[in-house]
């Protein structure tokens, strides 16, 4: 038997003899999850409590039990920690979109960086050089009203009244809201009109359960540095009736530059569908991170925050330590970010984006910039990636090669190919440490050392965070 059964084994009894559901006890809070959730672990059993954060003394109710786990909630905190705050938003425990409103910044932080470094730990098998090569996590000079995007459902009420906001944790019912504390000022207007307009026009919400009704979400963006702003109506249908109304009162709104509509007929928890039609101005809107000009469009990914992202590109261009006569390669491109950005620094760089709305941002992009040396591919990196290596019969190399994939992190296929392009450098962007680390032990295994990272936080309130590697091939 190993180690590790042992102990689990051990925690089995722990659990089954020491706690029942519908128990209340008192707990201390030591350590927060991966979603910001609070953890009391009593006897090497880990209780999982919501709200609560490290330091608290609280008093709770067990719901459910596992062999190694279990899950309570929050009904009293005796003695508060002495980084718990008041949040500022009067919604933020029941909303599911901040996690952790009530932990002071600096506390957040230290737990952004601290959950890196873990992961790096725990599933990478990094050993202690992990504490002295994490630089100090990039924080933000004003956590509040930092983000450009907002996707707001729209639904009924139980008197049957349309609403707007935010889902409940864990849930798909809606806290009716127009003000967020994270989110660009000016929703709080669009919502309004939106929400009014509907209601004059008898236009039905969307009911989810019997897929009936009409306009299922609001698609909100805001270039910070332009001002330009972007609605897109999200509809199960092809039209929405007396949209001329609706586009009047928008354009009355300072910096409205698009207003577009989304068809998504289908029966899923997916927000938008493929299509979208243009109802005035343009079908995007711009922004600018650093020097570099972006045209954005409903359908495709932009980075949430834009003053941090450019700190993180600005890290990653440190870490690509760029010459001028490199070749990069900039895999999960989006519309071309951080391709551009680096592109100002490179002798050549290729994008790759599953997109293909992203991508012709991305074309667009290098082409309002005159930006010559980026060029752009449609694909699924793991697949593309190793067919166009096999298409140069082993000839295709790169001197950095960045990857900045979704939260599932890369494939291994793709990671494979990176490997035999042989690289001096890779620079891995990512929002979930977990795959970041594990992808970094292989990359590990297979001939490169890690040199620095550093975690940014674009998603303040959030458990979410961002981090940057930069690898280096051994043998260079
Ligand atoms: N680097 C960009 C985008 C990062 S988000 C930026 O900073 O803005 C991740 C991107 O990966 C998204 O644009 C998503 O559409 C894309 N993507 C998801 N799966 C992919 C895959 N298998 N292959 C290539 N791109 C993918």
């Amino acid at each position: 038997m190993t180690r590790k059964s042992k102990m689990s084994k051990n925690n089995e009894l722990n659990a089954t003899h020491l706690y029942n559901k519908d128990d209340e006890l008192e707990v201390v809070i030591d350590a927060l999850g991966s979603e910001g959730e609070g953890i009391a672990h009593i006897d090497g059993y880990a209780l999982f409590i919501k709200d609560a954060v490290i330091g608290d003394k609280v008093l709770v109710k067990i719901m459910k039990t596992k062999k190694n786990y279990g899950f309570a909630r929050l009904i009293n905190i005796i003695e508060p920690s002495k980084d718990r705050v008041e949040p500022r938003c009067p919604i933020a425990r029941q909303c599911g979109g901040c996690q952790i409103q009530h932990y002071a910044y600096d506390a957040q932080l230290a737990y952004k960086q601290n959950k890196v470094t873990e992961c790096f730990k725990r599933i990478g098998h990094f050993g202690d050089e992990i504490d002295t090569m994490m630089e100090p996590i990039i924080g933000m000079e004003d956590p509040y009203y930092y983000r450009n995007k907002a996707q707001f459902p729209v639904g009924k009420n139980k008197e049957g009244e349309i609403v707007t906001g935010f889902y409940a944790s864990r849930t798909h019912s809606i806290i009716d809201t127009s003000h967020c504390y994270i989110q660009a000022e000016v929703n709080e207007e669009l919502l309004n009109i939106v929400k009014d307009f509907m209601k004059e026009e008898e236009i039905p919400p969307y009911d989810e359960e019997n897929h009936t009704g009409l306009v299922r979400h609001i698609l909100t963006r805001v270039g910070f540095v332009t001002g330009e702003i972007m609605v897109c109506i999200v509809i199960n249908g092809s039209k929405l009736p007396s949209h001329e109304k609706l586009v009047d009162r928008l354009t009355q709104v300072k910096g409205m530059t698009s207003i577009t509509i989304n068809v998504n007929k289908e029966k899923s928890n997916v927000i938008l569908g493929q299509k979208v039609k243009t109802l005035w101005g343009q079908g995007y809107i711009t922004d600018y991170i650093g020097d570099i000009k972006y045209q954005i469009s409903p359908l495709s990914f932009y980075q949430v925050n834009p003053v941090q992202t450019k700190r993180l590109y600005e890290t990653a261009l440190e870490y690509a330590d760029l010459s001028g006569n490199e070749i990069v390669w900039d895999l999960y491109c989006g519309i071309g970010t951080i391709s551009l950005f680096l592109a100002q620094k490179a002798k050549q760089v290729y994008g790759v984006e599953i997109i293909p709305q992203a991508i012709e941002d991305a074309k667009k992009n290098a082409e309002i910039n005159n930006i010559e040396n980026a060029e752009f591919f449609v694909g699924a990196a793991e697949y593309l990636m190793p067919e166009k290596y096999e298409e140069s019969e082993g000839q295709m190399s790169a001197d950095v090669v960045v990857v900045d994939p979704p939260r599932k992190g890369c494939e291994e296929a793709l990671l494979e190919t990176i490997v035999k392009m042989n690289p001096n450098k890779v620079v891995y962007v990512s929002c979930d440490p977990a795959t970041l680390a594990r992808d970094c032990r292989y990359l590990c295994d297979n001939g490169f050392e890690l040199k620095r990272i550093r975690a940014v936080d674009q998603f303040g309130h959030t458990g979410h965070v961002e981090a940057v590697v930069g690898l280096q091939r051994k043998d260079t």
